[in-house]
C-alpha cells in the first residue's frame, strides 16, 4: 500500500502540488492523467523523493518515506521507476544493463544477478536480445529492457512517468503490452500516462490531476466514462 498524503511542492514561490491525498492498494493500478504543467512528474518524482517535498507524508509499505530518519536509499530500492527516457547505459549489453544495479546496489553474485536479469528480459519478451547492445535494439525494446530493470530489483510499487510518450506509434503497443501483464501479475503500478485506452481497461482507479490538485479520483468507467467536473470533460475533450 503506497499512501500519500497533504502533499505539497513548491519550487521558490511556484506551488506546484498543492495538497494530493491519495492511496494505493497492494496489486492496484493506478493511473494519472492530466494537462502538460499540472504537477503529474512532481508528484511520482515526491513519491520516489528525486524531488524533496514541502510538507505531506509518503508512506510505502508501512515505511514513511518522508520522515527524515528513515534509511532513504534501502526505501527507494523497494520503487521501480521507468521514465519517458530509458537511460540505458550504451556501453553495456542489455543483460549488463539488467545486472549492474543488482550488483552494487542489492550486493547479488554475478551468476545471480545474470539468471535474475535473463528470467525479467523473458518477461518483457526480450531474452533473445541479452547480448545486444541498446544502440541495437528499437525504442519500443529500449524501454522494455528498462522495465526489466527496474523489475530486477524486486520492487514493491512500479513508477511509470510518461513510459511511451517518447516512442513511435508503431512501438506503443509492445510496451503497453508489458504493463498490462505485470498489472495482472499483481504489480502495484502507479502510471502517468497519455495512453487513455489503456487507463480505462488496466486501471483500477483514475486520477485526474490539474495544477496541483486532484479534480477526480475514481473507477476508469467514472472518471473517463462519465466525468463529474468541467475541467475532467474539458481535458478529455482534447486527448480523446
Ligand atoms: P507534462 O505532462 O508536460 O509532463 P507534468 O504534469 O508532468 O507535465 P510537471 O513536470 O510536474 O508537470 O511540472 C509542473 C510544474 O512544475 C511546471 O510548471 C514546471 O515548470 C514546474 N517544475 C517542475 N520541475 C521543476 C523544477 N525542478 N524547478 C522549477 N520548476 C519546476
Ligand atoms: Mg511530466
Amino acid at each position: 500500500t503506497v499512501e500519500i498524503k497533504d502533499l505539497h511542492k513548491s519550487f521558490g514561490s511556484l506551488e506546484v502540488l498543492k495538497g494530493i491525498d491519495f492511496t494505493v492498494e497492494t496489486g492496484q493500478v493506478v493511473c494519472v492523467i492530466g494537462p502538460s504543467g499540472s504537477g503529474k512528474s512532481t508528484l511520482l518524482r515526491c513519491v520516489n523523493l528525486l524531488e524533496q517535498p514541502t510538507s505531506g507524508r509518503v508512506v510505502v509499505e508501512g515505511i514513511e518515506l518522508t520522515d527524515p530518519d528513515v534509511d532513504i536509499d534501502a526505501a527507494r530500492r523497494r520503487l521501480g521507476m521507468v521514465f519517458q527516457q530509458f537511460n540505458l547505459f550504451p556501453h553495456l549489453t542489455v543483460v549488463r544493463n539488467i545486472m549492474i544495479a543488482q550488483e552494487r546496489v542489492l550486493k547479488r553474485k554475478r551468476a545471480e544477478a545474470e539468471r535474475i536479469a535473463r528470467e525479467n528480459l523473458e518477461k518483457v519478451g526480450l531474452l533473445e536480445k541479452a547480448d545486444a547492445y541498446p544502440a541495437q535494439l528499437s525504442g519500443g525494446q529500449q524501454q522494455r529492457v528498462a522495465i526489466a530493470r527496474a523489475l530486477a530489483m524486486n520492487p514493491t510499487l512500479m513508477l511509470f512517468d510518461e513510459p511511451t510518450s517518447a516512442l513511435d506509434p508503431e512501438l506503443v503497443g509492445d510496451v503497453l503490452g508489458v504493463m498490462r501483464q505485470l498489472a495482472e501479475d499483481g504489480m502495484t503500478m502507479l502510471v502517468v500516462t497519455h495512453e487513455m485506452a489503456f487507463a480505462r481497461e488496466v486501471a483500477d482507479r483514475v486520477v485526474f490531476m490539474d495544477q496541483g490538485v486532484i479534480v477526480e479520483d475514481g473507477p476508469p468507467q467514472q472518471v473517463i466514462g462519465d466525468p463529474q467536473h468541467e475541467r475532467t470533460r474539458e481535458f478529455l475533450r482534447r486527448v480523446l
